[in-house]
């Protein structure tokens, strides 16, 4: 019996040490992001920074007419929620990442908010703009998630929550709210927030594609930093994020 148990726990550490092999190397080279995200004034002053030019971009909107009623779509981690705190559990234990672990994360409803969403959104609303969440978050999260909201100060309905439907690409929720609704502005922290040109491209083909709608940031799309995790790690050569990338003096 024991050595079954011991043939058991070898396994499951042989598979989890293959799957972080798979990956990345440990998580140390996070460390530097998270301590930037979790205590730089800098990141917090992107932030609001985002979240005021929002309010001037809604202000112009709200002067102008449209069909439909006014909505502004929101992503949800990192862009109005912080769960930095999962993550840095995850990386001072030396965990890798996994879709359990985030849904552990979820279920404990202590995310904090991400600064200026509060203020933003409050302001839309009473504005009488309706505010939508297009998250990839599971369905079943959503009660946890209004938990959270609710825990923080934000105000959501559930039908406005437009979660993980089988598809990761954003794209075909965002159809569905333009169907309903004029929307004014979205935001995200990850391009696939944004539009679909981003979904599944290389690192090459997604900064040449944010220069040809460069007019876009920061009139319709609004970017929240998030230096932690993202589609831009996955469009990575083999997910590597060691030096080998690196651009350095010629
Ligand atoms: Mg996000």
């Amino acid at each position: 019996m024991k050595s079954l148990q011991t043939l058991i726990i070898s396994a499951i550490l042989l598979v989890s040490f293959s799957c972080a092999k798979s990956t990345v190397d440990g998580r140390e080279y996070q460390i530097g992001a998270y301590l930037w995200f979790q205590t730089s004034g800098e990141y917090r002053a992107l932030c609001h920074q985002a979240y005021n030019l929002a309010r001037l971009k809604l202000d112009r909107d709200l002067e102008e007419k449209h069909n439909g009623k006014r909505a502004v779509v929101f992503d949800i981690d990192e862009t109005v929620l912080d769960n930095s705190f999962s993550g840095a559990y995850e990386i001072k234990n030396n965990i890798p990442w996994d879709q359990e672990s985030f849904d552990r994360w979820v279920a404990l409803k202590k995310a904090e908010l991400v600064p200026g969403a509060k203020e933003f959104i409050d302001y839309a609303i009473s504005k009488r703009v309706e505010v939508i969440f297009i998250s990839n978050r599971k369905e079943s999260q959503k009660e946890d998630t209004l938990e959270n909201f609710k825990r923080v100060g934000l105000t959501a309905k559930k039908e406005n929550l437009y979660f993980f439907n089988g598809d990761w690409s954003k794209e075909s929720r965002r159809f569905e709210v333009l169907k309903k609704y004029h929307v004014a502005l979205y935001f995200g922290d990850n391009l696939g927030d944004f539009a679909k040109d981003w979904d599944s491209k290389t690192s090459e083909s997604r900064r040449a594609l944010v220069d040809a709608r460069k007019e876009d940031f920061g009139d319709k799309f609004i970017v929240l930093p998030n230096p932690l995790y993202g589609d831009w790690e996955k469009s990575l050569p083999k997910f590597n994020m060691k030096s080998d990338l690196l651009k350095t003096i010629p």
